[in-house]
């Protein structure tokens, strides 16, 4: 079983993990975009945890997130992260333990919600290139019977996998895609902070 405080530790460690890797995901967007990704994912993750109470249910934990994320984060990515987890939130649900399979469906409410949202799909050198091979990592590993925690460690290595083949695509969503042809070359923010969110989740749920 996954727990709410589990699902808070995740939120500390993807907090702690922007902060790390704030001026690099800065200095990506500033190749292709406006130099504020790293920026605008620190503070919104800041405004994640000072608002964090860990004795609230796993669904509310995540509602709480997505309400930081939207209010702090300026440019694309605050509304689409906080798409995330709004329906994570609405699919994990009132609970303060879930299965591994409860767990692995709210990723792809996320993922699917923040797609929705962005009226993007895989191959459009966005957060959904790193987000969308993860999701389906993550279930044909549990498919396959594995441990929630490897299935976790496999969505991480195809998140990161799938932020490296961003750099050869060339950008059709958000401020990069007015660059064109000039966006390809270069490895995208966005992917890379939700690389960052997945390895967050890999280290947070593992050892049920
Ligand atoms: P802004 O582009 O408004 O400055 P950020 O710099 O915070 O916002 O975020 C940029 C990232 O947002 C991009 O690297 C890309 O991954 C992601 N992004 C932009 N538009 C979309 C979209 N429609 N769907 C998914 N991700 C997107
Ligand atoms: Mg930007």
């Amino acid at each position: 079983m996954s727990t709410s405080a589990q699902t808070a530790r995740w939120l500390r460690l993807a907090a702690a993990a922007m902060a790390e890797h704030r001026d690099e995901l800065t200095a990506l967007d500033a190749a292709i975009g406006d130099a504020d990704h790293g920026v605008n994912m620190h503070r919104g993750f800041q405004a994640v945890v000072a608002r964090l109470d860990e004795t609230q249910d796993a669904g509310s934990i995540a509602r709480g997130a997505a309400m930081a994320l939207i209010s702090t984060v300026g440019g694309a990515a605050g509304p689409l992260y906080g798409t995330f987890f709004m329906r994570f939130a609405a699919s994990v649900g009132a609970k303060h333990e879930f299965t591994a399979a409860e767990l692995a469906a709210a990723f792809r409410a996320g993922l699917d919600g923040l797609a929705q949202r962005g009226k993007a799909q895989a191959g459009e050198k966005t957060i959904l290139d790193a987000l969308a091979p993860a999701c389906a990592a993550l279930e044909a590993d549990l498919a396959n019977g594995e441990p929630l925690s490897d299935a976790l460690l496999g969505a991480a290595e195809a998140a990161r996998q799938g932020v490296l083949a961003t750099i050869p695509l060339v950008a059709t969503k958000g401020r990069a895609s007015y660059l064109g042809e000039r966006s390809r070359g270069h490895q995208d923010p966005g992917a890379t902070s939700a690389y960052l969110i997945v390895k967050a989740a890999a280290d947070a749920f593992a050892g049920e």
